[in-house]
């Protein structure tokens, strides 16, 4: 993964960091008279560890604390059913009063083809506050008992940017969007400190597991963040870290009020995460023609921005000054037209070199638009693995099939020589970054239907937007991201190379992942 990809046969590491890479004869001559640890590796594949362009470490652990209600390929919820007797079983173990939680349902994998209600969650438990996420996280419900912890009735306004979901009589059916999750769902992610401690250890097993020596906290509070710094502090996570402030955290750390720490080899303070749009296979992305197939009885329909437009170049504008890096979630092509404006604008009042701000999922992003990202050096980042996971329902339901064969275009950015990056977006689907290789070079969807297969790319160009490229994103690629004298020794063992198996790089094994040049996982031992 250096600048012409070069291979080697030998690598020589001293402490955390790697000191010569080259032939077996120069590495020996590189280490001179010294004495030093020699591991074969027998044929396998050493390459640089993965560095994480976009998830939300730890939330991938969070399934430690709630119930999992993600359909298959992840999980095995097929109906609203399925949903009701997880969440019952939950507050069965739950004391009356407190919150029960689930995560990951998807309306479009469930029989019923309907997001649950009030109603369904009120089989769970009346006793219990019920709360459950969308697999996107832009969306979710609770029960009767839920809203009425929160006051939510009929006369409740929608906030600003989201939605509350109302029958044809007028009241709440449960369903929340958007900035109504922000507020009413997501404090209820805020785990207490055991928990939290599982939550993060889980979530450090399952990165290690699949390769991923940098992790990343997108849109991050101030309270995961102390958490965050103090579980690195205390060993119990092993990957280096780097934490995408929300606007308020941001906001505070430029008035001084909050401070990471020094910073360190381990943890990163990177750009500043906004969320112009919600979620596309939610219905709530934001584009600029109807979505193929409506969700209600308007044929116009395209989505809305979470953050009004005005308001977007605000804050767009204010980070930018003082000097910040911005990341900002837009999936559909009209919250991308909005988004790049906002970086333009903020560029021409306050030119600014190499800002390497950033568009999260950049899903819909046309050609003009990618365009203006390589003038602008604007770094798209994308959910690729929505080809796979979504592929078939984008192309029938959502986008229609030549907006979904056009979705996450790899093969377009590439051709302008746009260094992208590819991201899981976990907890949103499992952290499984040879599984995105996979998914960019091959381009199918879980029935096995070729989604938009001029937008593949090839393995190595896969590997960098997972390796050095998401080292660039985070201003890091001096450090990570290659294995090149004088970087961090972050390295990983497969069990074969990715570059020599195209069609089945997903059935590619993690043997050993190394991090400062110590041993952090080994396959076979957890
Ligand atoms: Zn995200």
């Amino acid at each position: 993964m250096d600048a012409s990809n070069r291979t080697a046969a030998a690598i020589l590491t001293e402490g955390d960091r790697i000191r010569a890479v080259g032939s077996e004869a120069e590495v020996r001559s590189a280490l001179g008279g010294r004495s030093a640890r020699i591991v074969d590796l027998a044929g396998r594949t050493l390459m640089p560890g993965f560095v994480d362009a976009h998830s939300h470490f730890p939330g991938a652990g969070l399934y430690e604390v709630m119930a999992d209600l993600n359909s298959p390929p992840i999980g095995e919820v097929r109906t609203i059913d399925d949903i009701v007797d997880r969440m019952r079983a939950l507050a069965a173990k739950t004391d009356p009063g407190e919150w029960v939680v689930g995560m990951g349902y998807d309306d479009s994998l469930l029989a019923e083809r309907r997001h649950p209600t009030r109603a369904d969650l009120d089989r769970a438990s009346r006793q219990h506050p019920v709360a459950i996420y969308h697999v996107s996280g832009h969306l979710g419900v609770l029960n009767s008992a839920g809203l009425a912890r929160y006051g939510i009735d009929s006369t409740t306004p929608d906030p600003v940017g989201g939605r509350i979901v109302h029958d044809d009589a007028g009241r709440p059916t449960g369903v929340l969007e958007e900035e109504a999750v922000q507020r009413w769902l997501a404090p209820l992610l805020q785990p207490d400190a055991w928990q939290a401690l599982d939550i993060v250890r889980a979530a450090n097993r399952l990165y290690l597991a699949q390769g991923v020596t940098t992790a990343q906290s997108g849109l991050t509070n101030r309270q995961v963040m102390r958490g965050l710094v103090l579980g690195s502090r205390l060993g119990l996570i092993d990957m280096r870290l780097v934490i995408l402030p929300d606007a308020d955290l941001a906001s505070a750390q430029l008035r001084g009020e909050v401070d990471a720490g020094p910073e360190s080899d381990w943890i990163h303070v990177g750009a500043v995460k906004l969320v112009a749009d919600g979620s596309i296979q939610g219905y709530t992305g934001y584009l600029s023609e109807p979505y193929f197939v409506p969700p209600g009885d308007d044929p116009t329909y395209r989505g809305y921005p979470r953050i009004p437009r005005a308001d977007l170049m605000a804050l767009v504008a204010k980070f930018h000054d003082a000097g910040l890096q911005l990341a900002i979630h837009g999936n559909g092509d009209a919250a991308i037209d909005d988004i790049l404006d906002a970086l333009e604008s903020a560029q021409r009042k306050n030119p600014r070199a190499d800002t390497r701000h950033i568009i999260i999922h950049a899903q819909m992003a046309r050609e003009d638009q990618l365009d203006r990202m390589q003038r602008l050096g604007v770094i798209p980042s994308f959910f690729e693995l929505h080809t796979y996971y979504w592929g078939d329902r984008h192309r029938d339901i959502f986008m229609g099939p030549e907006r979904a064969a056009r979705m996450s275009p790899t093969r377009s950015a590439l051709r302008r020589g746009i260094r992208f990056t590819l991201h899981a977006d976990t907890p949103v689907v499992p952290m499984e970054p040879l599984r995105m290789v996979w998914a960019a070079v091959n381009r199918l969807s879980t029935s096995g239907a070729p989604i938009g297969p001029e937008q593949r790319i090839e393995p190595i160009d896969a590997l960098r937007a997972l390796t050095i490229d998401a080292a660039r994103q985070h201003f890091l690629e001096n450090d990570l991201g290659s294995l090149e004298a004088g970087k961090l020794a972050d390295m990983i063992i497969l069990d074969r190379s990715p570059l020599d198996f195209p069609q089945s790089i997903d059935t590619v094994r993690v043997d050993e992942t190394v991090i400062a040049g110590r041993v952090v996982y080994r396959r076979g031992d957890d």
